[in-house]
């Protein structure tokens, strides 16, 4: 179980006689404002995290219609930007969420921002440093900073021999397959900041008792049958299920991709939250359409053998921020920590 600590954050203003900070709202050194005091937000971050894990950071205020965007950079020891996040309003949502303020009583639930991204599998094991930025009506900003540590596990290498024609479909150039992973990687990058679906835990998509023939995370050497090499890392979690398998959306969401694909065969894209995503690969049958809002456990299509596949499997994979993340942790804790 991983370990959560919650820090209240000073509004910025209060830090600025220390270097380096910024007062993004008036002049504020009088400490006794007309109005009470507003309580400062609460931000929970993990403490750590292990490469294939979600990073979700959480921004609360005790007062609605305050927080008007999150941002969270996640950096290492170097300074350069592993992750760069933009957050989104997590709840209330709908009509209390954007009553204007002053506009009557205001709903005394607070709100809560949540940012959300995917620690990959070859993150480097070792301290990031988690910068968080609120920015709240009136330009008002409140900061915080904390340490993640990122921790390394174990993966599993293998060597995947393809016959001539699976050869042939993965290593011959071909611009329908630039094409399509341009297409996929602008949809993965993609943050809607409505798109708030799932935040609870995922559920496996296909019924259980299949093996699972394949591991998020594993080191892949494809071998050609004119005797070339190609290192790969598998982003999913493959189960060896018989084609015409049902395959269930393993979350609430809005499907962002339904279609053939070179090397993916028939492929599905489900949108959980913003920046989140979960793939099916390999489906003999789609039984969806883009845009459609499916339910957790919907039937999605049927499992099969197109694509690059040496046999019937189903693919699923999910992303975070673009990063491929262990879609089994998923299976047991809730993509929004307390969720
Ligand atoms: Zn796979």
């Amino acid at each position: 179980m991983r370990k959560f600590f919650r820090i209240l954050a000073l509004p910025l203003c209060l830090f600025a006689v220390f270097p380096g900070s910024l007062c993004a709202g008036p002049a504020a050194e009088t400490i006794v404002p007309e109005s009470p005091a507003r309580a400062p937000l609460v931000f929970t971050v993990p403490e750590s995290l292990v490469q294939g894990d979600i990073l979700c950071v959480l921004a609360r205020s005790p007062q609605a219609n305050r927080i008007r965007g999150i941002f969270a950079d996640l950096s290492g020891g170097d300074g350069k930007k592993v992750l760069s996040l933009g957050g989104f309003l997590l709840s209330p949502r709908g009509e209390a969420a954007s009553a204007p303020n002053g506009g009557g009583a205001a709903p005394e639930t607070g709100e809560t921002w949540a940012a959300i991204g995917g620690i990959s599998s070859v993150q480097a094991p070792g301290d990031y440093s988690l910068s968080l930025r609120a920015v709240c009506e009136g330009g008002e900003e409140e900061v915080f900073s904390a340490s993640v540590r990122v921790l390394g596990r174990d993966f599993l290498g293998e060597d995947i021999p393809l016959n001539r024609a699976m050869s042939s479909l993965r290593a011959d150039s071909d611009p329908r397959k630039a094409a399509e992973s341009r297409e996929l990687w602008e949809l993965l990058v993609k943050t809607e900041a409505s798109s708030v679906y799932h935040t609870g835990r995922l559920s496996p998509p296909v019924a259980g008792g299949f093996r699972e023939s394949a591991f998020f995370g594993d080191r892949r050497t494809f071998l050609y049958t004119d005797g070339g090499k190609a290192a790969s890392i598998h982003y999913g979690l493959d189960y060896a299920t018989p084609r015409g398998t049902p395959v269930y959306a393993a979350g609430a969401g809005r499907v962002v991709m339904a279609k053939e694909r070179v090397l993916t065969g028939f492929s599905v894209v489900i949108e959980h939250l913003p920046g989140v995503y979960s793939l099916y690969y390999h489906l003999d049958k789609i039984g969806v359409k883009p845009d459609q809002i499916v339910k957790t456990g919907e039937k999605i299509g049927e499992s099969g053998f197109t694509g690059l596949a040496t046999g019937p499997h189903l693919h699923w994979e999910v992303r975070a921020a673009a990063n491929a993340v262990e879609p089994k942790n998923l299976l047991e804790r809730a993509l929004v920590p307390g969720e």
